[in-house]
């Protein structure tokens, strides 16, 4: 394993994504994707972020990479030790950031069935070698009910499950 910390097991998972779940759906309310992000570091939230695609009017202004830009400099330091929860497992892009970002443990609500970043990054010496934990489930009803609540068409039809 990558260093950094090693076990996520002892923390609270459901109580973060439901702060993840609270930002998403502020995110849909504003009329952006109903996805967001939070960071944790040592039982502390570091920060939030969600989708802001519309509001920017920007395709790559995801919840997550934005939330490594944020944190950049913090990350920096402590990126290793911290956890990043998403409602929706990261796409490609913010996968590359994450671990760029040198954060080693990720926690998703519900995976992405279109992007099947999962399965893609097993593949991915770089950054597969740099993942101490990737936890896929947490609170996956309520994260698949954003979708189904404030997703676009072409949301639900890729990202629901049949
Ligand atoms: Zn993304």
């Amino acid at each position: 394993m990558a260093s950094g910390l090693q076990s996520i097991d002892n923390i609270n998972h459901e109580y973060f994504m439901d702060i993840a779940i609270e930002e998403a759906i502020i995110a849909g309310e504003r009329g952006d994707k109903p996805i967001a992000a939070v960071l944790v570091h040592n039982n502390n939230i570091i920060g939030k972020s969600s989708n802001t695609w519309n509001t920017r009017n920007s395709k790559v202004h995801h919840a997550e990479n934005w939330l490594c830009m944020e944190y950049s400099n913090y990350l920096r330091k402590y990126g290793k030790e911290c956890i990043i929860y998403s409602t929706l497992e990261p796409c490609i892009m913010c996968i590359s950031t994450i671990i760029m970002a040198d954060i080693r443990n990720i926690v998703v609500g519900y995976e992405d069935i279109y992007m099947k970043t999962w399965d893609n990054i097993q593949k991915l010496e770089w950054i597969f070698s740099r993942i101490n934990n990737y936890k896929i489930g947490i609170r996956k009803e309520k994260c698949i009910d954003l979708i189904k609540r404030y997703g676009e068409e072409d949301d639900k039809k890729i990202l629901l499950p049949e």
